[in-house]
């Protein structure tokens, strides 16, 4: 069989890009996000993706993608977005079934679900099957290390810029820090605005269980990865013991995993992050199981690709706007208007980066 649309090149470029110092109570201190950009050629279109991290890992993500998954691709029919995101999966089975594959898979898997939607003149809600909508947005914030007033500066930003919800992460050594702080942040927020919460792994199930119940009087939205992703009976039990819902899916790198957690009802919101998750397709298939078993659906960074997927999903209640977001380096950063994103309407997922500011990042 001839392939419909050849896929001629694949590209890579790397940047580091300086943060502002930031941090959680899982990852530590975080400096700097690698950016490696990924171009896939055919037909005379070029589609864009990329994979981030959040400091480590990203010289090897584009070893991964030139040495081994490129040359899987080449040649191959550039519209079969899903056949080639099985083809590179299970090429590298051995090595993969998440990690640093999947960080690197997605970045292909976004350029080629982009190539599509400019091949069918369609934006990218459009070709995987979603309606356009307006989804609330909320602030969030990677400020463990931020003293209560810099936190609530951080907090009083988003208030302006309309979000109806925003977030903040725990996870102090001394719960009574925690307590504290997402004390000062309700009261300034009010009670008409959504508040989570984000402990990045940080604690045991046990530790968990009881961190959460001293901060279910603030009433928080949701409780954000409470312990290790590898503990899915761990979150089970938190997801029935206390009053607020669990979110996870940002360290989810597989759909198996996603699946999991659907099956045995240990989160009330799946978070989806297609370059995380090992792509758009991997995404969307984590969507659809969270849309077959009723469960809440958001995002986690990746602001302008959600925006697009969240479209696909039957219950998106929130779009996490991140503490650092790519806005410097797009010619059109994505627009807030009252508390909401919506999708880009032009072909493709519309994300443009700007080679000249990205420039001085190169690696
Ligand atoms: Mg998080």
């Amino acid at each position: 069989m001839n392939a419909r649309l050849p896929i001629q090149a694949v590209e890579t470029e790397y940047y580091r890009l300086p943060l502002e110092p930031m941090g959680d109570a899982g990852h530590g201190a975080i400096t700097s996000e690698e950016l490696i950009l990924v171009s896939v050629r055919a037909g005379g279109l070029a589609g864009q993706g990329y994979a981030y991290t959040i400091g480590r890992g990203g010289r090897a993500i584009q070893t991964l993608i030139e040495q081994d998954l490129a040359p899987l691709l080449l040649g191959q029919d550039a519209s079969d977005v899903e056949g080639l995101w099985e083809r590179l999966w299970r090429a590298l089975l051995y090595v993969g079934r998440g990690g640093l594959l999947a960080f690197a898979i997605a970045a292909l898997d976004i350029a080629l679900w982009d190539l599509r939607g400019l091949s069918q003149g369609e934006p990218l809600y459009q070709v995987i099957g979603g309606q356009a909508r307006a989804i609330p947005a909320y602030g969030s914030g990677v400020d463990l290390p931020k003293p209560l007033d810099a936190l609530l500066q951080q907090v009083e930003g988003f208030l302006e810029r309309g979000f109806p919800g925003v977030k903040v992460k725990v996870g102090r050594a001394d719960p009574r820090e925690d307590e504290a702080r997402v004390a000062a942040v309700r009261r300034l927020i009010g009670d008409d605005r959504d508040l989570m919460i984000d402990a990045n792994m940080a604690w045991t199930a046990d530790e968990a269980l009881e961190r959460g119940r001293r901060l279910e009087p603030f009433r928080p939205f949701w409780l954000e990865e409470p312990t290790i992703p590898e503990d899915v009976p761990g979150h089970a039990r938190l997801a029935r013991e206390l009053a607020m819902p669990i979110a996870v899916g940002e360290s989810l790198h597989s759909v198996y995993e996603f699946q999991r957690y659907v099956q045995e009802r240990a989160a009330g919101v799946i978070q989806i992050d297609p370059v995380t998750n090992g792509g758009i397709t991997a995404s969307l298939r984590a969507l659809r199981l969270a849309d077959a078993a009723g469960l809440a659906t958001s995002s986690h960074y990746t602001d302008e690709l959600s925006a697009h997927l969240l479209c696909a999903s039957r219950n998106p209640i929130y779009l996490e706007k991140h503490a650092f977001a790519l806005d410097a380096y797009l010619e059109e950063p994505q627009q807030v208007q009252d508390g909401r994103v919506r999708p880009t309407e032009v072909p493709g997922n519309g994300l443009h980066f700007s080679r000249p500011r990205l420039a001085p990042f190169r690696g």
